[in-house]
């Protein structure tokens, strides 16, 4: 039976893909005119308090292995990889061999849960291993181009669903409840989780990572190396007229937005070391950029709340904290998103408009 009111509706905070996401999962169930996605930036945009179009942007281990990120993983690699197939030029997805190597901590747990649903998964024998490493897979990964896989997004959010988008910097969340006909929030506001008022969770804290964007168009394969005190990785972009990015660093609290020319120097270095494919042919530097990944300790935060607003309880459902997987594991954690709020949204309308994939 449906208790809906044919004016409730639902805001998103958060342009980026973790509200694109929810957006999506919500519109896929026929939510879409009901929806306003709120943000200061929004797909095309670049600032260094937006991290969704610097990402690399892949499926990999690097995730965490407790049970949520466990599931979110798989299920945003079947989301990925439906793309892959479905529309892969409209979405900017791709299926790519990859390899990763690990120097020391072997997420074994992690490992064995996607070997399950990994395509093409291997292990490496130990002689196929660069020296120094201990421990190798292989598995067909999918590549995601980031700038531009949001911006199909928001399009087929808008065209195809009826989806609102609205651009505006709110001083806090209870700003998000201004429309008396909003029966929940959901807040995806990344990085700002930690500062924005009615939020403040100081679990929050930015992971940052220097990208170097080349164009070698001879690079097909994804290859990362996990160390110690590194993280060297070579993502092909697809799509996108050859341009690869090299990377990188995982600078837990570091929220410093500058790209530094010693750091870039040190990037050539350790991907060239590793892939032999950049050792084929000279490429061309395109830009230097830095990002600060969401971060929180102890995981992603994807739970029900309820905030005061004007002395009234109302319903927020947060989802920030995604780090350096928001494009894996964002799928899966909309999924959770909306799970949480299925009470709520019994009230919104739904309509007819259903796009299919
Ligand atoms: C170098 C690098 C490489 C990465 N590689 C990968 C990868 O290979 N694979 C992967 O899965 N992930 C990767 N990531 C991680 C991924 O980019 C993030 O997990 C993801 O972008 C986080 O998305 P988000 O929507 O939470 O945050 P954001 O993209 O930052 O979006 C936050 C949104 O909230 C809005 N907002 C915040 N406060 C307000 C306010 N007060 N009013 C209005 N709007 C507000 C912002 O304007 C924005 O629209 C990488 C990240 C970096 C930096």
């Amino acid at each position: 039976m449906s208790h809906s009111d044919s004016r409730a509706s639902i805001t998103i905070l958060g342009g980026g893909i973790i509200g694109l996401n929810v957006a999506l999962v919500l519109a896929e169930r026929g939510y879409g005119p009901s929806i306003t996605v709120i943000a200061e930036y929004l797909p095309g945009d670049t600032s260094v308090r937006y991290t969704s179009p610097w990402a690399g942007c892949n499926f990999s281990a690097i995730s965490g292995t407790d049970t949520n990120a466990l599931r979110w993983d798989r299920l945003g690699y079947a989301h990925l990889a439906k793309l892959a197939t479905e529309q892969p030029r409209e979405s900017f997805v791709r299926r790519t061999e990859s390899i990763e190597y690990w120097d020391e901590n072997i997420p074994h747990d992690k490992i064995k849960s996607m070997a399950d649903y990994l395509e093409d998964f291997k292990v490496l024998p130990q002689e196929d291993l660069p020296e120094g490493a201990k421990f190798g897979v292989a598995f067909t990964t999918l590549t995601v181009n980031a700038p531009a896989h949001i911006q199909y997004l928001q399009c087929r959010l808008r065209d195809e669903y009826g989806v609102r988008f609205i651009r505006q910097k709110l001083p806090g969340l209870q700003a998000a409840f201004s429309n008396p006909t909003t029966k929940v929030v959901f807040n995806c506001t990344g990085n700002a989780a930690r500062t924005l008022p009615g939020v403040e969770d100081p679990k929050c804290y930015p992971t940052r990572g220097q990208v170097v964007l080349t164009r070698a168009p001879n690079v097909t394969k994804n290859i990362m190396r996990h160390g110690k005190d590194y993280e060297t990785y070579i993502i092909p972009r697809p799509f996108s007229n050859g341009n690869v990015i090299l990377g990188g660093y995982m600078q837990k609290g570091n929220g410093d937005d500058s790209t530094y020319g010693y750091e870039t120097e040190d990037i050539l270095q350790r991907t060239t070391h590793l892939h032999p494919q950049l050792r084929e042919q000279t490429f061309e530097v395109l830009s230097v950029a830095s990002g600060l990944r969401p971060s929180r300790e102890g995981g992603a935060r994807v739970e029900k709340d309820e905030i005061l607003v004007d002395g009234e309880k109302r319903s927020v459902v947060h989802n920030y904290g995604a780090g350096g997987t928001g494009f894996q594991a964002g799928y899966g954690m909309a999924l959770d998103s909306v799970r949480c709020a299925e009470d709520l949204l019994r009230h919104v309308p739904k309509s007819e408009l259903r796009a299919k994939l």
